[in-house]
């Protein structure tokens, strides 16, 4: 899918979530918040849920939170709008309380459809409740810092799933804001890996249609070298990073 393609088509989900009452959330939010970010980014990022902030501006990460994600993008040279932001719920929960199981079901469907969409390389999970539907099963104390291959019904076809605490939860505790500058820091590296795995799954595939031609559409030496990675050469690990949306330090 060339960008153009790719933000329509988040543009037609985020028309849908602006308009949703699939869920009792749709009664008390001000405005529903359905993400934002660049279409053509590598990296997706998982919040829960929109605070009182997100509600009164139908952005998400705009309160405190989203000042310290900002700080730890800027760890590593990255800047909010070169990465795609979202949650696992679109509207606020009353009074901030946690999305219920019934809730963050009937609001699934978006966020598959926006993963769908972006085919990011990495998702990276903030907090409990988003590395429950990517990570089923395992602690956050565990499992910050850590990856695993997404479950493609999870609509990331391809993915790393890296999980990290949430934002409000480092603005809280000094200790875990510690840890998540630490573990941001891993992030550049687990993109790399991601390139690379998806490069590799793209050598041995039968079809021309690779990961590297979609992402690299607008670039016709992009293009000609997935092309080539596609065709024959056996291990040509420049050719696996058309792009260069993300800078990677
Ligand atoms: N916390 C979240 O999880 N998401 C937001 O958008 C804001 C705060
Ligand atoms: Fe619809 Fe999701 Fe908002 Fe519920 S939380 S009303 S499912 S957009």
């Amino acid at each position: 899918m060339i960008d153009a393609e790719r933000r329509a088509a988040l543009e037609v989900i985020a028309g849908e979530v602006r308009g949703c009452t699939r869920c009792r959330l749709a009664e008390t939010r001000t405005r529903a918040v359905p993400g934002e970010g660049d279409p053509a980014t590598e990296v997706a990022f998982i919040g829960e849920a929109p605070g009182m902030n997100e509600d009164r501006e139908g952005r998400p990460f705009v309160g405190r939170a989203g000042s310290l994600l900002v700080n730890l993008l800027g760890h590593i040279g990255w800047q909010r709008d070169e990465v795609f932001i979202t949650n696992i719920v679109k509207c606020r929960p009353p009074g901030n309380r946690d999305p219920e199981p019934d809730e963050i079901a009937a609001c699934a469907p978006y966020l598959e459809r926006q993963l769908a969409t972006l085919d990011p390389s990495v998702v990276v999970t903030l907090g409990r409740y988003s590395m429950g539907r990517f990570m089923p099963g395992v602690r956050i104390s565990q499992a910050h810092g850590t990856t695993r291959h997404a479950d493609p019904a999870t609509g990331a076809a391809d993915a790393t799933v890296f999980a990290m605490y949430h934002p409000a939860a480092a603005l809280r505790t000094p200790a875990i804001e510690r840890e998540s500058y630490e573990d941001v820091a891993r992030i550049p590296a687990v993109l790399v890996e991601a390139r690379e795995r998806r490069a590799g799954t793209a050598r041995t595939a039968t079809s021309p249609t690779t990961v590297e031609a979609d992402r690299g559409a607008t670039s016709a030496a992009a293009t000609s070298a997935a092309a080539t990675s596609a065709a024959a050469t056996p291990a040509v690990e420049s050719a696996a990073e058309p792009i260069d949306q993300l800078s990677l330090f």
